[in-house]
């Protein structure tokens, strides 16, 4: 099946339309009508080659949403016409503990990515800035009623890559988080750690956005470009959430950490990060990491925003507007995420 789709030529070059090729569904895939791409950071990372060379031309995209088109013989889970979500993965071993254990993510094989991965029929996978796709039940996702498709699209990268760790390290009532950077996962680690009850700052490189922050629910809001704050705050928080795309100074960070307190890294720059070890020892501190979730945890967020009505604060953009969001992100300009409307692809 020949479908419109949005790729990049190569890493220094805009993206063009064009169409490409989707399999056959065979009896456990889902083929999905796709109406809403939200573009993550990690696209531009990705086909700019901060993480590497890629197989170009690509399709990225992985907060996909669509309607259900056509279910292969042997899928139960989904029904023609259900409204439905793909994220970051399309495929695991499923055999190995990780996956067993619900952390597909984390597949000791090498989970398949949406997009840029070798498919299990050997092709490349591609990703969501298409009309269509064609996925395999098991990582299709179930969108609940009440959230738009549009404000739900960035649910499946930048809903669950921060709800992940704010559940892993327990954030809630009593607890102090703060979520360095104000963008596509800055906004939900907003959202989804005020929904969780837990006590919310925005430590962003300015004060531009804060009557925006205070609204999506933070209970403070600080400029990381004064100098003041990293005094004002030291040793205070529970959880940091860093979703900086870029470096950070790590040790500034890990001093507004309480004794026994986490700065978790989502950002994913291209350049490596340092810290010093006494940044750590100091106060018991720990610095880690943490990428999307599983798809058992996947359909637990989005169940989560379906029930406290959460969606992304979205700017809907068509298709010959994709290269411009990438700029305006790049910039630190978007509020809070770009979601195509794949009508527009042609
Ligand atoms: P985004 O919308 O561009 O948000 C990043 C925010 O970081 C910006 O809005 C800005 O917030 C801040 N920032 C940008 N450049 C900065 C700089 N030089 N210094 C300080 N702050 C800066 O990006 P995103 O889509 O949320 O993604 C954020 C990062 O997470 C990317 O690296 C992406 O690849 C990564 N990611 C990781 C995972 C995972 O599984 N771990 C999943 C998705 C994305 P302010 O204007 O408020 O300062
Ligand atoms: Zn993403
Ligand atoms: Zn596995």
């Amino acid at each position: 099946m020949r479908v419109h789709a949005y790729a990049a030529p190569g890493a220094s070059e805009p993206l063009v339309p064009t169409t490409i090729e989707r399999r056959e569904v065979g009896p456990t895939d889902v083929l999905i009508d796709i109406t809403h791409a939200g573009i993550c950071h990690s696209d531009i990372h990705t086909v700019r080659g901060d993480w590497g060379p890629q197989p170009y031309p690509l399709v990225p995209g992985h907060e996909i949403v669509g309607v259900v088109a056509e279910v292969g013989s042997d899928v139960t889970r989904h029904r023609v016409g259900d409204r439905v979500g793909v994220g970051c993965m399309v495929n695991s071993c499923r055999g190995c503990v990780n996956c067993r254990n619900g952390d597909e993510q984390y597949c000791r094989n090498g989970m398949v990515g949406t997009y840029g991965a070798p498919d299990r029929d050997g092709t490349t996978t591609q990703g969501g800035y298409a009309s269509h796709v064609v996925v395999d039940a098991d990582f299709v996702l179930s969108v609940p009623a009440g959230i738009d498709s549009a404000a739900a699209a960035p649910l499946l990268c930048a809903g669950i890559t921060t709800y992940s760790p704010l559940r892993h390290w327990g954030a809630g009532p009593g607890r102090t988080v703060a979520v360095v950077g104000l963008g596509g996962l800055g906004h939900m680690a907003v959202k989804l750690a005020h929904a969780m009850g837990a006590e919310v700052t925005v430590l962003s490189q300015s004060l531009k956005k804060q009557e925006d922050g205070l609204r999506l629910g933070a209970d403070h809001y600080h400029a990381t470009s004064d100098p003041q704050t990293f005094d004002e705050l030291a040793g205070r928080f529970d959880l940091i959430i860093n979703t900086v795309s870029a470096s950070i100074d790590v040790d500034a960070y890990l001093g507004l950490l309480a004794v026994d307190g986490t700065l978790v890294n989502v950002g994913a720059p291209a350049e490596p990060l340092s810290l010093n070890a006494f940044s750590l020892i100091g106060a018991r501190r720990s610095y880690a990491g943490s990428m999307i979730g599983g798809i058992r945890e996947t359909q637990e967020m989005l169940d989560f925003c379906g029930e406290h009505q959460i969606g992304a604060d979205i700017e809907l953009i068509p298709a010959n507007k994709i290269n411009e969001a990438y700029d305006r992100v790049l910039a630190s300009d978007v509020r809070y995420r770009f979601v195509i409307d794949t009508a527009t692809l042609g």
